[in-house]
């Protein structure tokens, strides 16, 4: 089969590689329709992490169900389906309590595995003609008839939706809120969509991105550009100087100014100066662990000073980590087929499998209006 494989920074190109296969009784084979590159990629594709040469990428996968194994009871033959990039056993401890993201099955020694990704267990990614999909029945989510014409909406479902979604749960966001997202990327974009899904009252979305911006107006939020003056006033000013009540960080640890200057860790302390005391924070921008005995390589992987004095003052929360995205699935599955939200919208690009290399590098150098870019095997 063909697939997009990663050989160095900077370096994929589509390959023949030997064709997925069920190896376990409670596996499935899944022919991709529409796999996404996500910023997450950008991790591995920059080079910025240990993830192997060889390895086919790509974690938010959706598809028709072509195999099953002998095990596989629920999913069937022709299903189309959506995957959670969270591979999960569905019977460990975390699992058992919603956890998926955290399942201590599939990646023995660690936490959490996931469909192409560095440290995440040794599963090959669904940038491919075909993807192997371990433990089918609890990983493969079921559409209904219309998953073919609503395939921009429901491929959102792998990842950013339900991610954008865990950080308003995490953030505890609640009927009648004013929220503020850092970030206009594809995360923080579903991230202003789930606050609204919640109910909140009114969704600040902050970055310096235009194109981006202007999805977030789409998208139903207030778009601030932090190069017209500082976000955080904008934010207060807002808010009658209090702060908005719930903080979502959908940007991580590659956090820069708009004059495009790398300003690790910039976005908590501007959510702690922006959410109002006792407001509540969360996480889902990926911060990586940081070595304590190695301080120049802290440097270049953003350690960054948080103001946790002003944190404990204004007795703020904090949530973080992967999503969970099997607790949230089901819910935002119905309301994209029941015609309540439209995730697809911020597709700007719909590529073959053999303009991958390309679509990657584009989107990488974050070109005017390559928000988010599908790819279709
Ligand atoms: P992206 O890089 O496309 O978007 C990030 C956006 O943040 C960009 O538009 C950028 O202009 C903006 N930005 C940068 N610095 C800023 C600042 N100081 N203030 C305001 N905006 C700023 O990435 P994405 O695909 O939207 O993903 C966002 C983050 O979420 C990444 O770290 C990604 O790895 C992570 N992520 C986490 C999970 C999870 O399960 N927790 C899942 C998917 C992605
Ligand atoms: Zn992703």
């Amino acid at each position: 089969m063909r697939a997009l494989v990663y050989h160095g920074p900077k370096d994929v190109s589509v390959d023949e590689v030997p064709d997925a296969r069920i190896e376990q009784p409670t596996d499935a084979v899944v022919r991709i329709t529409t796999t996404n590159i996500c910023g997450s990629d950008l991790h591995m594709y920059e080079g910025r992490t240990d993830v192997e040469t060889g390895k086919i990428l790509g974690h938010e996968n959706m598809g028709e169900v072509l195999e099953v194994g002998s095990g596989v009871v629920k999913v069937r033959v022709g299903d189309m389906v959506v995957l959670p990039f969270n591979i999960a056993c569905g019977f460990c401890k975390n699992c058992n309590a919603g956890l998926t993201g955290f399942c201590l099955t599939v990646n023995p020694g660690s936490a959490g595995g996931a469909y192409g990704y560095a440290d995440m267990g040794p599963y090959a990614g669904g940038q491919a003609e075909y993807l192997r999909v371990p433990f089918a029945d609890f990983n493969a989510l079921v559409l209904p008839g219309d998953a073919e014409e609503k395939q921009r909406d429901y491929t959102m479902l792998s990842d950013i939706l339900p991610t954008g979604y865990h950080g308003t749960e995490l953030a505890q966001v609640r009927t009648g809120d004013s929220v503020v997202v850092y970030g206009a990327g594809p995360v923080g974009l579903m991230a202003a969509l789930s606050a609204q899904i919640r109910g909140a009252a009114e969704v600040f979305v902050i970055d310096h991105q235009p194109d981006r911006l202007r999805l977030a107006e789409r998208v139903g939020a207030i778009p601030i550009d932090d190069s017209n003056g500082d976000a955080v006033q904008q934010v207060l000013d807002a808010t009658g100087g209090q702060g908005a009540d719930k903080g979502v960080e959908a940007v991580g640890y590659q956090a820069h100014d708009h004059t495009g200057e790398e300003r690790p860790g910039i976005t908590i302390n501007s959510l702690i100066q922006a959410v109002r005391p006792t407001g509540r924070i969360g996480v889902v921008g990926v911060f990586v662990p940081q070595d304590p005995s190695a301080a120049d390589e802290l440097a270049k992987q953003g350690e960054f000073v948080m103001d946790f004095g002003t944190f404990f003052f204004k007795g703020q929360s904090i949530g973080t980590g992967q999503a969970n995205v099997k607790q949230y699935n089901r819910g935002l599955r119905n309301l994209i087929h029941r015609d309540r939200i439209h995730p697809g919208i911020i597709v700007s690009h719909e590529l073959s499998l053999d303009e991958a290399a390309e679509g990657y590098r584009r989107f990488d150098a974050r070109e005017d209006g390559w928000t988010k870019v599908l790819l279709h095997p």
